[in-house]
């Protein structure tokens, strides 16, 4: 845990945001300034800064990611309307807090 990095202390549970999935791995929680009516982020809780940090070990996590957010989009009622999964990578790519974390938005109809 990175002590003044903002998704750590979210992920381990040291601040108010409701979480709504936590497993090992990973938690989710929706974003506090929504682009849909359903935005979730999916957030591993090793810090890692982004994409560029990832190493082969690192696989693991990037498939759960994918699979919990399979998971949480039926739960949400997305899944069969359709959603979009992204994950912003670094300040050109519009990363602004700098933990990896997956996005999940849809709902739009
Ligand atoms: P990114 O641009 O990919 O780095 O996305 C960061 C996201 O985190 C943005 O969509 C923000 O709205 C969201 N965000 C920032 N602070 C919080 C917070 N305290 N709780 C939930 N979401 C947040
Ligand atoms: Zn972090």
């Amino acid at each position: 845990m990175k002590k003044d990095c903002l998704f750590c202390k979210i992920s381990h549970g040291k601040t108010s945001t409701e979480i709504l999935y936590e497993n090992d791995t990973l938690v989710v929680f929706r974003d506090i300034n929504p682009a849909a009516p359903i935005h979730l982020l999916i957030v591993p809780k090793n810090h890692i800064r982004s994409v560029n940090d990832l190493s082969e070990a690192d696989q693991p996590i990037l498939a759960e990611m994918v699979m919990v957010a399979k998971e949480m989009a039926a739960q949400q009622g997305v899944d069969k309307s359709g959603y979009r999964l992204f994950i912003n990578v670094e300040r050109g790519g519009g990363q602004v807090v700098f933990h990896l974390h997956m996005h999940l938005i849809g709902g739009w109809h």
